[in-house]
């Protein structure tokens, strides 16, 4: 960034700082300002509904299993930074999510806590490099989402699912949710000014007296809009959603397609799954180059896809903690009527 663009971010910054400061107070309008005939900025500013925006690099967050499997068994994760929402944090350790085309996205961060279940959180462009269909989700709500194999220092995890865009969301101390008049889980809309402003729907609210104020987006929301960690956004009533243009309403203009024939669940390349198999799942440990020590732990694991499925035509599939069953094998399995049971 140049810095006369740096400075410009700053000064703008302060000013909406000072703003919200006269407007963000519920009794500024006691403190003496008022100017006779006219409104008191805190008046004036008590529609304004501002807080910060944070932006949300992709990111995984590992249960403690995985963090065995990936980095080592008992393996305790080292603290970076501490992040701005009070108990969280980023690690310095950092994985590589590998998606069914092949491409890798190295030095994804891992963010603490450990959580119960591992959720990797992408942004719509990470997800077309990976070939991932990842949904938008609000954190958390991960069944049905889409998969990927996540590889650490000391091994590799397929995670049937997991993987998710993050919903637009933000965060309100419980104060400023009473005094902007939101509750929990509302959904609001948020406009972001400048140059490349423009207003987001669908913002989930999230209320706790622990949150600071925060609105977060993801890399694709945060550049489209010029966003960088720090710049202020408003709440705003953008209901005003205008009806399908005649021209698109007529059946005989048919709009572009987004092409999305190049998003797969599957990964079919033999390659990566030897792979697969070599670095989590040698109980050897050799073949990844690892200290004997740290495989002890590694169990071995089987990954079925369409190709095995003849030899469980008979007695069926048991899928368990050690063996994988891809979709796509998963699919054709059903069609066939070879049986799946699933142990926990
Ligand atoms: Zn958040």
């Amino acid at each position: 960034m140049d810095t006369e663009r740096l400075i410009r971010d700053i000064v703008a910054n302060v000013i909406s700082k000072i703003e919200a400061g006269v407007s963000g107070n519920p009794n500024a309008s006691s403190s003496g300002q008022v100017m006779s005939g006219k409104k008191t900025g805190a008046q004036e500013g008590s529609s304004q509904k501002k807080i910060v925006c944070g932006v949300s690099v992709r990111h995984v967050h590992l249960c403690r299993e995985h963090v065995d499997v990936l980095f080592g068994k008992a393996y305790e994760m080292q603290v970076l930074k501490e992040l701005y929402q009070p108990g969280t944090y980023a690690y310095k350790e950092t994985v590589t999510v590998v998606g069914p085309r092949l491409n890798a996205i190295q030095n994804v961060r891992v963010l603490g806590p450990l959580r119960d279940r591992t959720q990797v959180e992408l942004a719509k462009t990470d997800c077309i490099i990976l070939g991932i269909d990842a949904p938008v989700r609000p954190s958390g709500q991960l069944s049905g989402t889409a998969s990927a194999v996540i590889i650490g220092p000391r091994g590799a995890v397929y995670l049937k699912d997991g993987i998710i865009r993050a919903n637009r969301h933000m965060h309100l101390c419980t104060k400023d949710a009473e005094y902007f008049g939101i509750k929990d889980n509302d959904a609001v809309d948020v406009r972001v000014a400048g140059p490349k402003g423009l207003t987001f729907n669908n913002v989930q609210v999230r209320i706790s007296p622990d949150y600071k104020s925060e609105m977060h987006v993801d890399t694709d929301d945060g550049n489209a809009a010029d966003i960088v960690n720090g710049t202020f956004v408003e709440i705003v009533d953008a209901s005003c959603v205008s009806p399908i243009s005649l021209q698109m309403a007529d059946g005989a203009n048919t709009p572009p397609q987004i092409p999305d024939s190049s998003f797969t669940g599957e990964i079919t390349d033999p390659n990566i799954l030897k792979s697969m198999n070599n670095i989590a799942l040698d109980p050897a440990g050799k073949s990844a180059g690892l200290p004997e020590r740290q495989s002890a732990n590694v169990q071995k694991k089987t990954i079925i896809t369409t190709g095995d499925l003849d030899d469980y035509k008979d007695n069926g599939i048991e899928v368990s903690e050690n063996v994988i069953l891809s979709p796509l094998a998963r699919d054709e399995a059903l069609k066939r009527g070879i049986k799946i049971s699933y142990k926990e």
